[in-house]
């Protein structure tokens, strides 16, 4: 794995990718960064989830002209959201150094996508069709690209966009880097490869084949907003003595830790930003028990020995197997039994199927359980504390209170009230776990950053910027 240090990143960007909490590079970051640094075309073939956005949209973002104003990369989506995840996404890589990133797509208002394209965005993030009409309307000027991103380019062809890709290609000069990602590489794709692309770099990311501890995995498919009150729902059902959530980032981590908080759980999230005194201390009160539920990155649970984990929930689908295999290896442990649940959104299906196919091992599917199946969860949780009462501590002196009690109510209606009380509550503390900047933040007063260029380009692409 490697940190994103290596890479002679310009400190805008690596404070914006800090930023996102992103620790270390995913595989086809850590293969395509370099290569698209020094302006190489790259072909990156990977699953889904597998960070690819960040492998195309740092060396793009880094590679921006900020005394230029004009569209200087285009990226190619077949989707309307994922064209606004891919915009997103480069809005927070561009953050610091303030570059300007313009969705659009088929079905919202032309008029508005013509005034917000008159100001100047650095980065497009489009539909073909949509890009095409502006292509044609001439409200989009494409002479100064330098950089097109072909992504997800196995879905476009499946969605019918080979001629539409092919003809913005065509609108945009060919001194320039094109980069092409795709879960997988059917022929067509390679044949626009062939045609558009100068001297590729086929960058794929193939895991090994791994082998997983026998413990029982489940997965849950779920939108994302729903994770956190599912979350909560199989800690009730589940109690388990030790439970590890994993979660994508260290702000992720921090903010379910204190979600949990909230709802009143006991957890403590640990990762590479802590001390390392910091991290032992949380991890010795986990150890002993003094909280419940540790929530981490995979980098602070790398090669952590603990033992008598019960439970691994997989907050957000690992990046890859290995992360995976790692993971779920921190339960079962000492000839105990484990249970892993890792939270699928539908778009990282594909992930879930890539780690299923590398692991040999097929999860099963869980049905995230009902509010009612919580409850009950909870009332059993109570019901066995009143009989752990009942076993281990002396109640001599609270039989008295009893027997008068007896004497003016049914047994059954006693006996309910008393779990009842010992019952959790259902705390429904809404809890807010991402905030995502907009879009677009009005520009303040712009101000003309100078930086260095730490990569010097060469080859077309240096060529293209002193066209310019
Ligand atoms: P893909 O395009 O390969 O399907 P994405 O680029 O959408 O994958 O990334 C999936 C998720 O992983 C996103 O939420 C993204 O922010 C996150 N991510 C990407 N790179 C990293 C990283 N290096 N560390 C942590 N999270 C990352
Ligand atoms: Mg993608």
């Amino acid at each position: 794995m490697a940190t994103f240090k290596e890479f002679g990143l310009s400190p805008e960007v690596m404070k914006a990718v800090s930023k996102m909490g992103f620790e270390e590079a995913t595989p086809i970051q850590a293969a395509t960064i370099p290569l698209s640094l020094q302006n190489r075309d790259v072909i990156g073939q990977a699953q889904t989830g597998t960070g690819k956005t960040a492998a195309f949209g740092i060396p793009l973002v880094e590679k921006i002209d900020m005394n230029h104003d004009a569209v200087q990369a285009i990226i190619v989506a077949p989707t309307r959201e994922l064209a606004i995840q891919v915009s997103e996404e480069l809005y927070k890589i561009g953050s610091t150094k303030r570059v300007r990133v313009l969705p659009i797509y088929g079905g919202q208002d032309i008029e508005r996508q013509i005034r917000a394209l008159k100001k100047h965005p650095h980065i497009i993030v489009g539909t073909p069709g949509r890009i095409i009409d502006h292509i044609q309307r001439r409200t989009l000027r494409l002479q100064n690209v330098h950089t097109v991103v072909l992504d997800e380019a196995d879905e476009m062809l499946n969605m019918g966009f080979v001629e539409d890709i092919e003809a913005i290609l065509s609108h945009v000069p060919t001194e320039r880097q094109t980069l092409l990602f795709s879960a997988t590489m059917p022929e067509p794709i390679r044949r626009i490869a062939e045609r558009f692309m100068n001297n590729p770099e086929l960058v794929r990311v193939k895991a090994k084949e791994m082998t997983v501890p026998n413990i029982q995995q489940y997965y849950i498919e779920i939108q994302e907003k729903k994770k956190f009150d599912t979350l909560t729902r199989l800690l009730d059902i589940q109690s388990p003595e030790l439970a590890i959530v994993f979660g994508r980032t260290k702000r992720r981590v921090d903010e379910l830790a204190e979600a949990l908080n909230l709802r009143g759980y006991t957890a403590e999230g640990i990762h590479g930003d802590l001390s390392q005194a910091k991290r032992l201390s949380v991890l010795r009160k986990f150890k002993e028990g003094s909280i419940d539920i540790l929530v981490a990155t995979d980098v602070a649970a790398r090669g952590l020995d603990i033992s008598g984990v019960t439970h691994v929930y997989n907050f957000d689908i690992p990046q890859d197997p290995e992360s995976y295999v790692h993971r779920i290896g921190r339960t079962g442990r000492a000839g105990k039994t484990g249970m892993a649940i890792t939270f699928v959104t539908p778009r990282e299906i594909g992930q879930l199927h890539h780690i299923e196919k590398t692991t040999k091992r097929k999860m099963e599917r869980m049905k995230p359980p009902t509010l009612d199946e919580a409850l009950e969860g909870q009332q059993r949780a109570a019901v066995e504390k009143l009989l752990a009462t009942i076993e281990h501590n002396n109640l001599s002196f609270y039989k008295r209170a009893a027997e008068e009690l007896l004497e003016e109510h049914d047994s059954v209606s006693l006996v309910a009230a008393c779990i009842k009380m010992l019952t959790k509550e259902p705390d429904m503390t809404p809890v807010q776990l991402t905030e995502e900047p907009p879009l677009m933040k009005k520009e303040k007063k712009r101000q003309v950053q100078t930086r260095q260029r730490r990569s010097e380009t060469r080859g077309r692409g240096a060529k293209t910027r002193t066209k310019r």
